[in-house]
C-alpha cells in the first residue's frame, strides 16, 4: 500500500530539516536526501533511491528549539572595544556580530571596520533604516533586539518564527514563543551585569580586593583550532594590583587551556566565589598579557 506523505507547511519546513534530524539523530546520514515529509507523529525522510527513514518529530521538535535558542559564545555579539548591547531607544539595543573575535585579523575585516564607523551613529537612525542597515546581507552588521515582555529581534531566524507562529504553536507546543539566540544572550549578559551588580553593592563603599579579569586572543587563521584562547587571573588585592600580584587562574579539575566558549561559565563562576570580574583589555590598562 502507498504510504500518504504530508508536504511540510512553512512552520514544519523550519523544524523538520536534514540538519536538526542530524541533531536529534546522532550519526544521521545528509547525503542522498529527496525530500522530508510528515506522517502522523513522524518525520518521514526518502533517499534518492526511494528508500525511507522515519525518525520521530518530538526529538526533531526539541533540537530544532534547543538549537535556535543555545547560547552562543560571550564574543559572538560583541561589538568593537568588547561593547556589549548599544542602547537604541525605547528599550531596544543594537547587538553587534562579534567580527571583531571571529579570527586574530578580525578587526582588520570591512565589516568590523564598518561596525567601528557606525557603532555611535545608531541611534540617529530611525527604525527602518537602521534595521535595513543592520539586516543589509552585504554588511550585516548586527540586529536590533528589543527584550522584555514582548521579545523581538529583527534577525531572521525570529522573524521566521515570527511569521508562522500559530503553525508553529500547533505544530510545537500551545506556550510556544519565538525567541532567538540573540534574545538568549542579551538574557544572559544582563544576568550577569545584575549578578555583579549585586555583588558589588553588597562589598558596600570600600573597593572590591577580591577580582578577577579576563584577556582574550582570537584563533589565529590557519592555526590548528577554530578556539581562540581565554585567560583569567585573579587577585586578592584589588583591580589595580600590578601583575605580578596576580595569578592565572586554573580549575583543579579543569586543567585544559580555556577558549570563548568557557567564559559565560567562568564570568558566572567569578561571582559565586565572590570575585568582581573585569575585561583585562579595557578595564586594566596596567596589565599587558601576551597572547598565548
Ligand atoms: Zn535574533
Amino acid at each position: 500500500m502507498k504510504q500518504i506523505y504530508t508536504e511540510l507547511n512553512p512552520a514544519q519546513q523550519l523544524i523538520y530539516t536534514a540538519s536538526n534530524i542530524g541533531r536529534a539523530y546522532k550519526g544521521f546520514d545528509y547525503s542522498d536526501i529527496a525530500g522530508i515529509y510528515k506522517r502522523d507523529q513522524y518525520c518521514v525522510l526518502v533517499r534518492s533511491d526511494g528508500s525511507e527513514e522515519v525518525y520521530k518529530a518530538s526529538l526533531v521538535q526539541d533540537a530544532y528549539l534547543k538549537f535556535s535558542t543555545r547560547l552562543v559564545d560571550y564574543f559572538h555579539c560583541l561589538g568593537p572595544n568588547y561593547r556589549g548591547p548599544s542602547l537604541w531607544k525605547d528599550g531596544a539595543y543594537v547587538l553587534l556580530k562579534g567580527s571583531h573575535y571571529a579570527h586574530s585579523y578580525g578587526a582588520n575585516t570591512e565589516l568590523a571596520k564598518a561596525q567601528r564607523k557606525w557603532i555611535d551613529k545608531f541611534i540617529y537612525l530611525d527604525r527602518e533604516p537602521l534595521i535595513a542597515l543592520l539586516e543589509n546581507e552585504q554588511f550585516n552588521l548586527g540586529h536590533l533586539v528589543v527584550p522584555g515582555e514582548k521579545p523581538w529581534c529583527s534577525c531572521g531566524s525570529f522573524q521566521k518564527q515570527l511569521k508562522n507562529v500559530k503553525e508553529l504553536k500547533e505544530e510545537t507546543f500551545p506556550e510556544f514563543q519565538p525567541s532567538c539566540i540573540h534574545l538568549v544572550w542579551y538574557q544572559t549578559f544582563l544576568k550577569f551585569r545584575e549578578q555583579q551588580a549585586a555583588l558589588l553593592s553588597s562589598l558596600g563603599n570600600g573597593r572590591p580586593m577580591k577580582c578577577a579579569a579576563w584577556w582574550y586572543s582570537p584563533m589565529v587563521q590557519g592555526g590548528p583550532t577554530t578556539n581562540g584562547n581565554l585567560q583569567i587571573l585573579y587577585t586578592d588585592k584589588g583591580h589595580l594590583a600590578p601583575l605580578d600580584q596576580w595569578s592565572l587562574y586554573r580549575d583543579p579539575k579543569d586543567l585544559r587551556n580555556y577558549t570563548q566558549h568557557d567564559l559565560w561559565n567562568y564570568l558566572f563562576k567569578m561571582i559565586n566565589a565572590g570575585y568582581v570580574s573585569f575585561c583585562g583589555a579595557t578595564a586594566l590598562p596596567q596589565i599587558k598579557l601576551k597572547s598565548n
